[in-house]
């Protein structure tokens, strides 16, 4: 989401005559955008707005700017006294006090800035030159397209929904401009998102009550129409979307999938603990055994889906033999990949209210390691499975003189070749697998 987002207020402050550079102490205008997910990318957050302080000292008429969740959708009056460094403070997504206080302050003309505004929300993309940063053009084989803003759904321990204020969705008229323009800019692959991206459209409602277009068409849901219609955008080879909840992901989503050849066979579906209890707790609204069904549901519908899950240990009040369920699980279900997070007490959450963060961080710490050893156990048996296969990667970029890009099922491969493959389709013969990635060699006959 913060990629997306920064990536349009660069498009919009391009649009308004500001070129990017590397270096901060060379910037007129300075925009650091926030996660505060845990309270360690929070500190992270933090350290980095001090060390933008001496900037402003040595040149007051710079501007700065903090934005994303850090200052949420809340009155930035306290921060305005934490930080007096800070000129301007913005809401995740929403582009506009900075581009207010530009024009206030006369750095930028009032109706090119009214213009950029309207760029940055995407609401009239004219232009599809401006869907991308000047340096992106053309260089860029993915790219983010946030579909639902916001979160409505309250899980226990997640400060987005107080920070990203409530769900809204965006329309599939403007999603599928976007996606057009980002497609004329070179992109080949666009994922789509949202905390809860299979809530997409359920708050679209016209005055008179009824669904939106995007659920006019027929029976099927809102998710399901729009990956329907970005499927016909000329130029875009892939399709992802992330983060599912088990509780709303729908079958005929899976069977949506199937369907769609541009849409990738990959599913984000956070479990977050293998406990009923715990999950109770967090809120998640679903058990162990739901779970469990949909993973099964997935596999038999498309049986080289990839899956990805999310999971928090050291929950407070998780206790070893609750811990060793969430173990148990992974180690039955085999997922393709597991993003693990330590416990982290967020501020006005209803965890951090109702329940002492009472498992010691060491004990955090031990749990994280024992599931991150399994999943990579896990995940270099099922990447050895794919040696000597042929798989199809879409090439992202080059490092250390290697081309790497992820396959559809999003396992990331390396490869040497002298030729430019920069956002073309490879296909790759495997030769070397790990747990974190897979190296291969183009398959001669099919290089550009
Ligand atoms: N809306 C998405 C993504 C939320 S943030 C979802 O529900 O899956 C990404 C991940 O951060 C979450 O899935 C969760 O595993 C983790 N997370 C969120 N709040 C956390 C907290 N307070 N402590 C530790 N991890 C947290």
């Amino acid at each position: 989401m913060n990629t997306a987002d920064s990536r349009r207020l660069a498009s919009s402050l391009e649009y308004l005559g500001y070129a990017p550079t590397d270096q901060a102490k060379n910037a007129d205008v300075i925009i650091l955008n926030t996660c505060v997910v845990r309270q360690a990318a929070e500190d992270k957050a933090i350290g980095r707005l001090s060390s933008l302080k001496p900037l402003k000292t040595q040149r007051p008429q710079r501007v700065i700017a903090l934005m994303g969740c850090l200052v949420g959708v809340r009155d930035p009056e306290p921060l305005r006294h934490r930080f007096p460094w800070v000129d301007v403070f913005l809401p995740p997504s929403d582009p506009a006090p900075l581009l207010d206080y530009l024009t206030q302050n006369g750095l930028v003309d009032e109706q090119r800035a009214l213009e950029a505004s309207a760029l940055a929300q995407r609401l009239h993309l004219k232009d599809s030159d401006l869907a991308l940063p000047a340096r992106e053009r053309g260089r860029s084989a993915t790219a983010f397209v946030p579909i639902v803003l916001g979160c409505s759904h309250a899980c226990s321990y997640c400060i987005i929904p107080y920070r990203r204020g409530p769900e809204r969705s965006r329309s599939s008229e403007e999603i599928f401009s976007e996606a057009e323009a980002l497609a004329k800019q070179g992109v080949k692959e666009i994922t789509l998102l949202g905390q809860i991206v299979d809530r997409y459209g359920y708050d679209l409602r016209s005055s008179d009550g009824k669904a939106n277009e995007t659920a006019n068409d027929d029976k099927a849901n809102p998710l399901i129409n729009l990956l329907r219609r970005i499927h016909q955008v000329d130029g875009l080879g892939r399709i992802r979307f992330l983060t599912s909840h088990p509780q709303w992901m729908a079958n005929d989503l899976i069977d949506a999938v199937a369907d769609l050849p541009k849409v990738c066979e990959h599913f984000e579906v956070p479990v977050q603990a293998g406990n009923d209890e715990i999950l109770a707790r967090m809120r998640r609204g679903y058990t162990v055994a739901d779970y469990r069904d949909l993973i099964h549901q997935i596999r038999f519908r498309i049986p080289n889906a990839s899956i990805a899950t999310d999971i928090i240990v050291g929950f407070p009040g998780e206790t070893d033999s609750q811990f060793q369920d969430t173990y148990n699980l992974l180690a039955e279900l085999k997922l393709d990949k597991a993003h693990i997070a330590r416990y982290s007490p967020r501020p006005q959450t209803l965890a951090t209210r109702q329940y002492e963060d009472n498992v010691p961080q060491e004990e955090k710490e031990r749990r994280r390691k024992a599931l991150d050893y399994l999943q990579g156990e896990i995940v270099a048996a099922l990447n050895a499975q794919l040696l000597g296969n042929h798989v199809e990667i879409l090439v992202e970029g080059r490092k250390k003189g290697r081309w790497w890009g992820r396959t559809r099922t999003d396992r990331l491969v390396f490869f040497e070749d002298d030729r430019d493959w920069l956002g073309e389709l490879a296909e790759v013969k495997i030769t070397w697998t790990g747990p974190w990635s897979l190296i291969g060699e183009p398959v001669s006959e099919k290089r550009p």
